[in-house]
């Protein structure tokens, strides 16, 4: 096209990220959906600066344009926003499925839908992955594991989940998101890897997420009380963003298909969490207790052995290194955006 001088992209007006140049068998092309949120964000980073193509199909519920709009208009990226809820084809390698509301607060604003995302989404992008033969990752969660009764949570741990709780339409939404990956296995063996994924922070998580990290940094930085729900003696152990896209992309390029966690062991009660938070961002602010969400799960910790086996992966960021460039990027949206 760019030779016939017909579709030609203006480099002057914009300045790319530099990629690198692979050759076009190591080049493949790759769907992530759920790519303008936090998470897929960071991988399509990744994925472009490796030197693939990457097609994102997105709805925008929980994710926006400007985490991704470094990478508008380039000739390897392309954005789609489409629902997964209804089927799409394309002729991909690689998939990635990331498509899913992810903090209690949206995952719950409508559950029906929450479940319909992972159920009918998981189906329609297991189907594509057959009909075309792509590698399918489902981004599955700690959360399978409930209210987990083993600590730390191993995969082989079936987990301990209330079915008709508010966080069922995620935690079962997930459960048969796995279930249903490995049906299309065994039954149409379509290749498939499924990534168990423990509490993940950094830049680009939605301001209006809800979820703990940047709950209690926003608060902070605005001078707010941190708000704890309960006593705080409930435990997460919290991993850095870019770790999380370094395992996710091992786990995808490697031959084990078997369910692993990807996590940081690093685990704090979200009191001592708070207070950390509280030191390292501004020591006038008060931490409140308020009521404690029904089934919240007591413990998390996971047990990273497998992915330590398999994928020669663990966690390079300490919690706080992570916390420290998290803060500055919240520091710039909330006065940027007046909050
Ligand atoms: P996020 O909310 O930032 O990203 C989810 C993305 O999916 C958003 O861009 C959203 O608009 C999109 N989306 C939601 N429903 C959709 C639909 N029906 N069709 C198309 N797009 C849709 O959340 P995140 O933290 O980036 O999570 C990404 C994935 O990782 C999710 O599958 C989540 O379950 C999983 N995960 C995340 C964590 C974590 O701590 N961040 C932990 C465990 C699992
Ligand atoms: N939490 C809290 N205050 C907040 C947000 C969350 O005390 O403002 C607690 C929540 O009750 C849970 C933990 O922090 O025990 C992690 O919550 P989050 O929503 O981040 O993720 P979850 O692991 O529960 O999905």
């Amino acid at each position: 096209d760019n030779e016939q001088g017909t579709l030609t992209y203006d480099h002057s007006r914009k300045k790319y990220p530099p990629i690198r140049n692979i050759s076009s068998t190591e080049k493949k092309r790759i769907l992530v959906t759920g790519g303008a949120g936090f998470v897929g964000s960071h991988l399509v980073d990744r994925l472009m600066l490796m030197g693939h193509e990457v097609i994102v199909l997105d709805n925008f519920f929980t994710g926006n344009k400007r985490n991704i709009e470094h990478w508008l208009g380039h000739p390897h990226f392309e954005l789609v926003r489409h629902d997964v809820v209804d089927p799409f084809m394309i002729e991909v390698d690689q998939i990635y499925h990331l498509a899913c509301p992810a903090s209690p607060p949206h995952y719950q604003y409508n559950p029906i839908k929450t479940v319909k995302t992972s159920v009918m989404g998981t189906i329609n992008m297991l189907g594509l992955a057959k009909r075309v033969k792509a590698r399918f990752l489902l981004t599955s969660t700690s959360e399978v594991y409930g209210d987990p009764q083993e600590h730390p949570q191993k995969e082989t741990y079936w987990g301990y989940v209330n079915p008709i709780g508010p966080r069922a339409c995620y935690d079962e939404g997930k459960r048969v998101a796995e279930t249903l990956t490995y049906a299309y296995a065994k039954q149409d063996r379509v290749d498939v890897r499924v990534a168990r994924i423990f509490n993940t922070f950094g830049p680009r998580m939605n301001e209006n997420d809800g979820r703990v990290v940047s709950n209690f940094i926003i608060q902070a930085l605005k001078g707010e009380d941190l708000t704890v729900y309960g006593e705080g003696d409930q435990t997460r152990s919290f991993q850095y963003v870019h770790d999380l896209v370094d395992g996710l992309i091992a786990l995808m390029n490697q031959p084990c298909q078997d369910p692993m966690n990807l996590g940081n062991p690093d685990e704090y009660t979200i009191l001592e969490f708070a207070e950390m938070i509280r030191d390292s961002v501004n020591r006038g602010v008060r931490i409140i207790k308020l009521p404690s969400t029904t089934d919240d799960p007591q413990r998390r910790r996971p047990d990273i052995g497998r992915a330590q086996h398999y994928l020669g992966w663990s966690p390079k960021f300490s919690v706080g290194q992570g916390i420290g460039e998290t803060v500055e990027y919240f520091r710039k949206v909330v006065r940027d955006n007046d909050l």
